[in-house]
């Protein structure tokens, strides 16, 4: 005869020890080790929980526990709203070969009466619990680290070749705010490779149109824009309010004045660099890793390295390497991974040939060395030996150039 809904319960109860919201209190305030299963629907755990808990719904417990408690002695302690479900719960992880599992009496709402503290992450709404229903599936991110991509402040030095692939994956990740730093105005010759832009869009600012994509990508995303050339001037002012900065720039003194501002506001740089059919990306952390002057501390000589305007680059180049670069952002923001601090991605495209080379800091760098020289942001057009009357062109706008000056010198 089949069992009763009763029958199954108390048998549960009789297999599954149970124990009180005070107890699990003071265990996790002793910092015992315990995974603390929040075996609750998910819009359930989205309402509240305990701090600490992992989220791990009944019908995927078969599915998921190895993944969230390998150690099948480890002590679980499994919570649901009111002590049924995860009796059942506990029933399951026995039969699964988990040893150490009790049931929290009363489940969340009798903690949550007793005035035990809760946590509630953000809220997301209809339309954001699908669109980001995939990250919401990965672990690393989840909808904790959703909420750090909608918290997030980033900022595109260029709104071209490398920051076009950025700022659409940004967006389409749900990074909350999206500065753009660019001066230029949308020409034909940008649109074979700078996919924010559109053809019944020349003559309009860059940053204006990058909006437009980016809004109709993701209304959730806020833009920035900065209509200027980025200068020694607002460089300071624009960058201390975004919490990481993509170099998307086409040129060595925007180059060395974003290097700069970065170490000396410790923000972390992503840095990316096309020419040609060759390009590189690499994280600049202030401090824990080389900066751009720990590798380059001399510019190279105006007019050594030509400029992609000058020199071409294939279309689908800046699409990679912008890629890599909005990756490494996001992975900074989660705090997932390991970031490409000290390290070099380098892609020979026609060779399909990657590489990750290793980058040291410099004991001696001028910025970030032991006895740091340049403390205040320069002229980085003298720098860079453009005298004031010749200076060279927009400053941050759509490619980048060489790979940071002379890629032969990042193979030693
Ligand atoms: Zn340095």
């Amino acid at each position: 005869m089949a069992k009763t809904y009763k029958q199954i319960i108390d048998e549960a109860r009789a297999a599954v020890p149970e124990v009180t919201a005070d107890d699990v209190k003071a265990r996790l305030d002793k910092k015992e080790p315990l995974a603390l299963l929040d075996v609750r629907e998910k819009e359930e755990y989205r309402q509240g929980y305990i701090p600490g808990a992992v989220s791990l719904p009944r019908g995927f417990l078969d599915m998921r526990i190895e993944e969230a408690v390998p150690d099948k002695k480890a002590p679980i302690v499994a919570y649901c709203a009111s002590g049924t479900r995860s009796l059942l719960a506990g029933r399951t992880l026995r039969e699964l070969g988990y040893t150490n599992v009790v049931s929290m009496r009363g489940g969340y709402q009798g903690w949550k009466n007793q005035g035990l503290p809760i946590r509630e992450d953000r809220q997301f709404t209809q339309e954001q619990q699908v669109r980001y229903s995939r990250h919401f599936l990965l672990p690393e991110v989840g909808e904790v680290g959703q909420a750090k991509l909608l918290d997030a402040k980033v900022l595109c030095i260029g709104a071209g070749g490398l920051g076009s692939p950025v700022a659409l994956y940004l967006a389409a990740a749900g990074v909350g705010t999206l500065g753009l730093v660019d001066m230029d105005t949308v020409d034909l010759s940008n649109l074979q490779r700078q996919i924010l832009h559109t053809n019944d869009r020349i003559g309009m600012p860059k940053t204006e149109s990058a909006r437009l994509t980016i809004n109709a990508l993701n209304p959730d995303v806020k833009v920035v824009e900065f209509r200027e050339r980025l200068s020694s001037e607002n460089a300071m002012q624009i960058f201390s309010q975004f919490d990481i900065i993509v170099n998307g720039c086409d040129n060595f003194p925007t180059r060395y004045l974003a290097n700069d501002a970065c170490v000396m506001l410790r923000k972390p740089l992503v840095d990316g660099a096309i020419w040609q059919f060759e390009g590189q990306a690499t994280v600049f952390k202030p401090f824990e890793g080389p900066c751009y002057r720990c590798l380059f501390p001399e510019p190279p000589p105006p007019g050594a390295v030509p400029s992609c305007a000058e020199a071409g680059v294939l279309g689908v180049l800046p699409g990679i390497v912008g890629c890599v670069q909005a990756l490494e952002a996001i992975k900074l923001i989660l705090g997932q991974g390991s970031p490409l601090i000290g390290r070099m991605m380098h892609f020979d495209t026609l060779q399909g040939d990657v590489r990750t080379l290793k980058l040291r800091r410099d004991p001696k760098c001028v910025v970030c060395g032991e006895h740091p020289t340049v403390t205040k942001l320069i002229d980085y057009e003298m720098f860079c030996g453009f005298g004031p009357a010749n200076g060279n062109g927009n400053g941050a706008g759509s490619d980048a150039e060489q790979p940071s000056g002379q890629p032969t010198r990042l193979h030693a």
